[in-house]
């Protein structure tokens, strides 16, 4: 079982997309599990505030450690052997080999900031694993949680029917490289046809011709992912 818990100031949020198609399907059959808690909850004063203008002057607002502080301990007491995650712009870029670690563990929580930001002694406090989706500003930690849960879901076994459609996937190779261009019915559309290889019956064949493609479209558009060094995260 792949449990976990989100914190967040807006739980009508989820479980939003991930309750459609693979990931909704999981967490029907109990594959998953997903809580959310309201972080408001742990408000102090009747208007349940959970933000205050920064120290030091600037923009926007910054939530208040001693809100978003109970609401962790909250989970932490319950869930001792959580692996605790805030999504951050300023954290490790999320990937395939993050999520392949992230489903091992028994539980997972992760924080999502709104605002501003999280006071930095709520990170000082509980150094979570600060983890981003890529180099951009969202307006709020959820739609990134979102994004880390549904590659996670469908790495669970049971999840996806074909296990191979896992393993063939960009990025999944052991040598890290995108995918091949993919082909379906009709065999031919407007004016392009299937490529003939294709429709040989011929495996062998096939899988040389799919590994070439592969190649080829990595070196182009992602010749990094073929250095050694970032190849060694996939092996
Ligand atoms: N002032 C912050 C951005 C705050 S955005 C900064 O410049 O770093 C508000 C919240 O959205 C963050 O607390 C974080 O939880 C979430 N967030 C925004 N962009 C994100 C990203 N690329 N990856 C993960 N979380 C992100």
């Amino acid at each position: 079982m792949f449990d976990v818990t989100i914190l967040t100031i807006f739980p009508e949020m989820f479980p939003g997309f991930l309750n459609y198609s693979l990931a909704g399907k999981a967490l029907e059959k109990k594959i998953w599990n997903l809580e959310v808690m309201n972080i408001r909850f742990f408000a102090k004063d009747r208007h349940l505030t959970v933000d205050h203008i920064p120290y030091g002057g600037g923009a926007g607002m910054v939530m208040r450690p001693d809100v978003v502080g109970d609401a962790v301990d909250s989970v932490l007491s319950t869930h001792k052997d959580t692996k605790f995650i805030y999504m951050t712009p300023s954290g490790t870029k999320f990937d395939q080999s993050i999520a392949r670690e992230l489903v091992g563990f028994p539980h997972i929580t992760i924080l999502c900031g709104r605002f501003e930001g999280i006071d930095q002694r709520v990170i000082d406090e509980y150094t979570p694993y600060e983890l981003s989706i890529g180099d951009y500003i969202l307006s709020g930690g959820e739609p990134a949680a979102m994004v880390v849960l549904d590659v996670c879901v469908r790495l669970l076994p049971g999840v996806v029917n074909n296990s191979g459609s896992i393993t063939e996937e960009s990025f999944s190779y052991s040598g890290g490289v995108l995918e091949y261009p993919q082909y379906t019915r009709p065999k031919q559309w407007r004016k392009h046809r299937v490529p003939k290889i294709l429709l040989s019956g011929n495996h062998k064949k096939i899988s040389d011709w799919r590994q070439k493609q592969s190649q080829v479209i990595t070196k182009r558009r992602r010749p990094e992912l073929l250095d050694g060094e970032i190849n060694d995260k996939f092996t």
